[in-house]
């Protein structure tokens, strides 16, 4: 069968084994649009189908780029830096020059501080051992920050190719999307969803006659909860819009469970404000911490949901890190949930999450 790529995630297109990447009934073949039957479900139903790909087929396609010329825009979610951030980008894209890009900026607060967040960035990525040209804040979906970032594509990218890589979910396929329907009027050329995996293969673009923007396959990062979570549960711990801060006055001795996911215990301190920023539909429980083990135990799954018993199978167990916090406005981070901004400083808490996805600290740019 001749090449064909799958106009929705770029995978091959072949129909024989339905299991695999690009597989498609061979009676689909004559449509003007091919997508493979994972995109086309994807497409009309918003139906996701598991295809077999290894972290290592994901590794072998990124690392192809490795010895071409180019500007790499890094894209990473705003909402889930620590999991998105890719540690080894310089292994797997060489020696490119780097231009940032956080995503899914609708989703936090209006009173953010965006040049607070910008330098933040800056340092979570140097820390990535990623040395950035530029960091620029964007919504792929609503579109803003897009013309700032793309003259600055142009700019730097010194008439070469051009490289969008992030992991699984960041939201490239809306990005590119979104280029593309700026740039040709088109919509809707690449799929996207709400779940990891997405995008396959790479999407070339043309920019001019020589040169074009390569979307590349989706780097699946392990730790990112998104792997532990039903496809049900993941609709509800990822927010849609902007995330409202929920504000809880607690005194020691206190515990917040957001659903069942992760936990926060206040140990020692003044009483005071934790805010929470998490999808507004996650529902946040304030308990005892005296009472708090037991709560998990008979109603993780019930009232303190998700996860759901499809998450339950498959979420490790929690497991807390305790923290002492001398800083006034601290973010203790969920990654891939959201973030606890606590006000003021001499305070303890135990911060519990599934094993393997790890919390992090900052200092709070809201
Ligand atoms: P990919 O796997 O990186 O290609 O990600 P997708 O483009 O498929 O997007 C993953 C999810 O994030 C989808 O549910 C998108 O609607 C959502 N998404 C992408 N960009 C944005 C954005 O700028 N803001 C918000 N709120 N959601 C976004």
């Amino acid at each position: 069968m001749e090449d064909i790529k799958c106009q929705g995630c770029g995978a091959f297109i072949q129909t024989a084994n339905p299991d695999e990447a690009g597989y498609t009934p061979e009676s689909t073949l004559g449509r003007e649009t091919i997508l493979c039957k994972r995109c086309f479900r994807l497409k009309h139903y918003n139906d996701i189908q598991d295809v077999s790909m290894t972290d290592d087929d994901f590794l072998t396609m990124v690392s192809q780029i490795r010895d071409k010329k180019g500007l790499v825009v890094h894209l990473v979610d705003i909402f889930n830096v620590d999991g998105t951030m890719i540690n080894s980008l310089s292994r797997i894209v060489g020696d490119k020059a780097v231009i940032l890009a956080a995503n899914k900026m609708d989703l936090l607060p209006k009173s953010t501080n965006r040049n607070k967040l910008i330098k933040w960035l800056r340092t979570a990525a140097k820390e990535a051992g990623i040395s950035v040209e530029g960091v620029y804040l964007i919504s792929s979906t609503k579109g803003h920050g897009l013309t700032e970032l793309t003259e600055a594509i142009e700019k730097k990218r010194n008439h070469q190719d051009v490289y969008i890589v992030g992991t699984t979910n960041v939201g490239k396929s809306t990005f590119i999307n979104k280029l593309i329907q700026t740039t040709t009027g088109t919509a809707d050329v690449i799929t996207t969803s709400y779940f990891p995996g997405t995008t396959l293969g790479f999407i070339e673009i043309p920019l001019d006659d020589d040169t074009s923007l390569i979307d590349t396959p989706g780097i699946v990062n392990r730790q990112q909860m998104a792997h532990y979570i039903s496809d049900n549960d993941l609709k509800i711990m990822t927010p849609k819009k902007e995330v409202k801060p929920r504000v809880f006055q607690l005194n020691n001795q206190q515990t917040l469970y957001f659903g069942g996911l992760a936990r926060l215990d206040f140990l020692k301190g003044e009483r005071q404000s934790f805010v929470c920023y998490f999808s507004n539909q996650l529902a946040i429980h304030r308990t005892k911490l005296k009472n708090a083990d037991n709560l998990l135990k008979e109603h993780r799954g019930g009232l303190l949901s998700p996860p759901d018993n499809e998450t339950l199978q498959m979420i490790p167990d929690l497991t807390s890190h305790t923290y002492r916090i001398d800083q006034e406005k601290t973010d203790i981070v969920f990654p891939g949930l959201g973030w606890v901004t606590i006000a003021g400083g001499g305070v303890t808490v135990a911060a519990h999450s599934p094993k393997n996805v790890n919390i992090s600290l900052r200092k709070s740019f809201i």
